[in-house]
């Protein structure tokens, strides 16, 4: 705008209503022909470029053509259009390609394929496989225990016939003929060369002049794979365990990428799990909990007797220790929660209602539940 501040719209050859996408065209097309590369020895091009850079960066940005539409006064203040810094434009960016973000890097990308990308043709980069993921369901007793899972996982796997490469057995790909194996093609426009990813052989640098007939020249083909997968004692709901190198196949010559078993662990009727402890309930009989009692419970490793203290009250938690969740990785064993619950009886034989008859005369006028003044 040094040159006294052409108008934006006229600089980039577009009407005031223009559209976003009338604008994109139009930049391109001046960008190509201005660009510092083709005229590496005339300043006025690099000028010419700023000034078509600056005004699409406004117009191409709503907020800041709007602004720019109110009036010069209101965009650029008190500076005034030639001061630079806020929208000026530094070509030299274009170089390195670290100063793109958003519309200018999709802007570019298409126009100059891999040039700002910073390394080689992008075919010479190895790619790692993409990762899978699969969920298994156990039962709560298996993951107590460990267990050993089949597992079938549809997937892309490396073409048996043509070992990955596409090309028919016996042949294998060959340098690309129009780009020499570049992957990417020059096209002359005035003294402006412009890079492209080679159409032909879509940058990879080379062509399958006979494409393998079980993958279509893919290299690759969808199959069911099983995989056994050991499944370790005291896995959580949610785990995910690793299948290293299980997943896609990498390409040209990258690793493959690794297979996700997420375990999903079915709820238990008789357990819940507290981080490695188990909680279990412990019915106890008002006799029982009142005389104190020896009841075989369940555990992971089978039942085991509980000591009931007399006198135990609901809800007491009874600890026992290392019959809990198995440790994992190197970690201690939890404990069983047994939790009482004292339970009343809902039907009564004769027999029975009789002694709790009886029972109920002898505690008239104790104490209820150690409330003074409040008795039975
Ligand atoms: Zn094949
Ligand atoms: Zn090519």
């Amino acid at each position: 705008m040094a040159d006294g501040g052409r108008d934006y719209y006229e600089v980039l050859g577009v009407a005031r209503g223009a559209t976003q996408d009338e604008i994109k065209k139009a930049y391109r097309k001046l960008a190509r022909k201005y660009h510092p590369d083709a005229h590496p020895d005339d300043p006025r091009a690099e000028e010419r470029f700023k000034e078509v850079s600056t005004a699409y960066e406004v117009l191409s940005n709503p907020e800041k053509r709007k602004q720019y539409d109110a009036g010069p006064s209101a965009f650029f203040g008190r500076q005034g259009p030639s001061g630079a810094g806020a929208y000026g434009f530094d070509p030299r960016a274009f170089r390195d390609g670290q100063a793109f973000t958003g519309d200018f890097a999709d802007l570019f990308s298409g126009l100059f394929g891999g040039r700002f990308s910073g390394g080689g043709p992008r075919r010479r980069q190895a790619q790692k496989g993409r990762d899978l993921s699969v969920g298994v369901t156990i039962s709560f007793e298996d993951s107590l225990k460990g267990v050993t899972t089949r597992i079938s996982v549809p997937k892309a796997v490396e073409c048996a016939a043509c070992g990955g490469s596409g090309a028919a057995p016996g042949t294998s790909p060959v340098v690309c003929p129009e780009c020499g194996g570049r992957g990417v093609t020059a096209q002359n426009q005035g003294f402006f060369a412009l890079s492209q990813p080679c159409l032909a052989c879509a940058g990879q640098g080379t062509v399958i002049q006979t494409p393998c007939a079980d993958c279509g020249g893919e290299g690759v083909q969808q199959a069911v794979k099983k995989f056994t997968v050991p499944i370790p004692a005291g896995v959580k709901d949610g785990t995910k365990i690793r299948l290293k190198g299980k997943g896609e196949p990498g390409q040209k010559g990258g690793p493959p990428g690794d297979l996700y078993v997420v375990v999903r662990v079915e709820a238990s009727a008789l357990y819940e799990r507290r981080g490695s402890d188990l909680l279990v309930e412990v019915p106890v009989s008002f006799v029982e909990a009142a005389l104190g009692a020896s009841i075989a419970i369940p555990t992971p490793d089978g039942r085991v007797a509980l000591k009931v203290p007399a006198g135990v009250r609901d809800a007491t938690l009874l600890r026992v220790k290392g019959k809990g969740v198995p440790g994992l990785g190197g970690k201690s064993r939890g404990d069983l929660l047994a939790r009482i619950r004292v339970v009343t009886p809902s039907s009564l034989t004769n027999e029975e209602r009789e002694l709790y008859s009886r029972l109920r005369e002898m505690q008239r006028g104790t104490p209820r539940d150690g409330l003074p003044g409040w008795v039975a």
